[in-house]
Order: C-alpha cells, then sequence, then structure tokens
C-alpha cells in the first residue's frame, strides 16, 4: 500500500475526465464503473468516455480486482521433473511505468471501507500473500458518494466518510472534480497528467466543506445501534428469527458473491488428462451454500439453510468483531439488491436490535 501524501487540493474539469482517462490507460490498465443496460458494473476502460461516475452502485464489488473469482495459486509440472511456478514471484510494484500495475477509477466510500476491513483481516487474521501482492499494485481513484443508493445503510454502517486506502478522492463540484491527493502515487498521477489540474481556490474548499456536511446530515441512518450489534446477537442465537428467514432462504449464495467484505474461498487441483502438468486454483465461495460445511466421512456442520443464514450474520457481526474489532459488513446494499427471496438486510438487522426472538 502506498504511504500518505498530502497535498493541495486540486480542480479537474468533468470535460477534461476523459482524456485524463485515456492517458492513464497508456501506462496503467484502468478499471471502472460503466452502463450494463440498466445497472452498472466494474469492467476494463479502453476509453474515458465509457466511464460512468455518475453510477449509483455495481453488480461486483472492486474487491474482483483484488481477490479474482478465480485465480491461479501455482502452475506445476511433473515431467520431465517437478517444476513449480508461483505468480507471487512475479512483483511488479517497483514503478508505475512498468505497464504492469493497475487503476481502479470511482470507487465509493461504502468499497473503500470493504478495502480497509480486507487490508486488516486478510493481514492480521487469516494472511493472504495473493491479495497482498494485487493490493500492492493497485492505484484507487474514490469519489465521494453524494446521493444515497436505493437500499444501502453506509452511514449506519460508518462508511460514509472513509477515504483511506483511496489515493485520489473525488468530490463533485458543480462542472468539475475536487481532488484531494491522498497518497504519493496519488501525487505522481497527477504530475504525469498536470495539464488537467488546477489548483482549488478557498472558495471551492469551503464548497466541499459544505457539500460533505450537508451529506452527512442528508443520508439515511435507518439502524441507529450498528456498532452494538455484535453485543445484540449474543442474545439471538436461538431465536425463532433463524428460521422464519431459512424459510424464506433459497440457499442460492448470491448475498455473498456480491458482498464487498466476504472473501471465502475453495481451492482444488486441477491436472491435464496425460498427468504431466496442472494447476492449483481458488475460486469464490459461499457460506450459504450447502456443502461449504461439509467434511470427510460426509458430516455437514450447517446441514440446514436455518442455520447457515444465521452462521452468515453471526460471522459478519459477531465474529469478525471480535477478530479486528470491525464490522464485517459496509451497508452497500448489494445483498438486499441481489435476494431473489426479497431479504432485506435493514429489516433484519432491525430485528436484531428488538431482540431477534
Ligand atoms: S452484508 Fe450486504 S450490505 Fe453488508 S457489505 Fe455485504 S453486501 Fe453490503
Ligand atoms: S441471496 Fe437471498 S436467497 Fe440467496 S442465499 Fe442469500 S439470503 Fe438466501
Amino acid at each position: 500500500m502506498a504511504p500518505k501524501k498530502k497535498t493541495s487540493p486540486l480542480i479537474l474539469k468533468k470535460e477534461d475526465i476523459p482524456n485524463f482517462v485515456s492517458k492513464l490507460t497508456q501506462i496503467l490498465t484502468v478499471y471502472g464503473p460503466v452502463a450494463k443496460k440498466s445497472q452498472f458494473i466494474f469492467d476494463t476502460i479502453t476509453d474515458g468516455t465509457q466511464l460512468r461516475l455518475d453510477y449509483d452502485t455495481t453488480i461486483l464489488p472492486p474487491k474482483k480486482y483484488f481477490i479474482p473469482p478465480e485465480e491461479e495459486m501455482v502452475k506445476f509440472s511433473l515431467k520431465p521433473e517437478l517444476k513449480i511456478q508461483n505468480p507471487l514471484d512475479e512483483k511488479n510494484t517497483e514503478s508505475l511505468w512498468n505497464g504492469k500495475r493497475f487503476l481502479i477509477f470511482g470507487i465509493h466510500s461504502c468499497d473503500l471501507t470493504a478495502i480497509k476491513f480486507h487490508d486488516h483481516i486478510l493481514t492480521q487474521v487469516y494472511p493472504d500473500p495473493y491479495r497482498a501482492q494485487r493490493r500492492d499494485e493497485g492505484i484507487i481513484i474514490g469519489v465521494n458518494c453524494l446521493t444515497p443508493c436505493e437500499d444501502g445503510f453506509c452511514k449506519s454502517a460508518g462508511a460514509l466518510n472513509t477515504t483511506e486506502t483511496a489515493d485520489l478522492m473525488l468530490t463533485e463540484l458543480n462542472n468539475s472534480y475536487y481532488v484531494d491527493v491522498l497518497t504519493t502515487i496519488g501525487k505522481e498521477i497527477v504530475d504525469y497528467c498536470k495539464t488537467q489540474f488546477s489548483s482549488a481556490t478557498q472558495q471551492q474548499v469551503n464548497q466541499v466543506k459544505k457539500i460533505i456536511a450537508h451529506r452527512a446530515k442528508s443520508f439515511p441512518d435507518p439502524l441507529k445501534e450498528f456498532q452494538k450489534l455484535p453485543g445484540q446477537l449474543e442474545d439471538s442465537y436461538e431465536g425463532e428469527m433463524w428460521n422464519r428467514l431459512g424459510r424464506r432462504c433459497f440457499g442460492c449464495g448470491a448475498c455473498t458473491m456480491v458482498c464487498p467484505t466476504c472473501f471465502c474461498f475453495d481451492v482444488k487441483d486441477q491436472i491435464e488428462l496425460d498427468t504431466t502438468k496442472g494447476s492449483r486454483v481458488r475460486k469464490w465461495d459461499s457460506c450459504q451454500l450447502v456443502d461449504f460445511a461439509l467434511v470427510a466421512g460426509g458430516h455437514n456442520f450447517r446441514p440446514t439453510i436455518p442455520s447457515r443464514v444465521r452462521y452468515r450474520i453471526y460471522h459478519k457481526f459477531w465474529i469478525e468483531p471480535e477478530q479486528i474489532n470491525q464490522i464485517g459488513c459496509v451497508g452497500c446494499g448489494r445483498c438486499t439488491h441481489t435476494c431473489p427471496a426479497d431479504i432485506d438486510m435493514i429489516e433484519l438487522l432491525t430485528e436484531i436490535e428488538k431482540g431477534g426472538n
């Protein structure tokens, strides 16, 4: 992760964004939000005009660039002798200009908070060198969300104001973006495209302060006791609510696949039919799927849907705070938006706040 470096704020005109992005694509692989039918996804940007900084939320979070849905951990060949190739041996962080680093443009504060969450849990509790390498290779331009999205509760989750983990942070200001330069890498990016930036005036600094203060008041805050949820869950383990939820849930796992904080995976060895070579691959997995807790001998620790629904909530709101003192939910609302059974995270957590019976 890049060291922090605070410099004076800058202004980037909206009309200059396509040129700025196109210039970045000459030295970096650039990802950002683009339209996909009526929704948005993070995708590769080849032309700056594709970028949609007015997006509300994306189907999948930008987590997919740090922990890909499917990733080769090692390649091996068995003949004429055992040879192992590990992608961790090819580290690419020394220079911006070697053409191998990537930049994600336009990440909202909820997803910046989720990246911070992974920075903690995937170094302190479950060190993940593959994710750490991608994190070092990635550069982040955040954008302040000024309009609440439909199912989100980022303010309740304490994720509304996060800028940590971004190298540059943008705030929409009339026909421009106000740019906070937060790290040395952010400064290098600005220097690389310096003709497109101008210094922010004191009036613009004051305007942005007002915009952020107004946002703090205007965003919904439906879960006033969010930080107390770990304690409240202690009394809810045997509650009937898990059976009620279990009767509605299909056990499809979609809620975990779209979640920016979920990080479970499964590992499989794939060997060519002629047994001369193969690879070890990890793929996203979900605690909501029936075989997630199935072990050798046929025992399943969570064979029923209610037990899996309860596990998901306890893991995010009780186990993870015990491990790193941070709740594993940033209030992005993607699980609610995606759930085919209409299970709403705000309603579920409100029920726990009320006693969870
Ligand atoms: S649990 Fe739901 S609301 Fe919370 S971070 Fe995951 S997808 Fe977003
Ligand atoms: S998306 Fe909804 S139905 Fe599917 S596993 Fe999650 S809670 Fe259950």
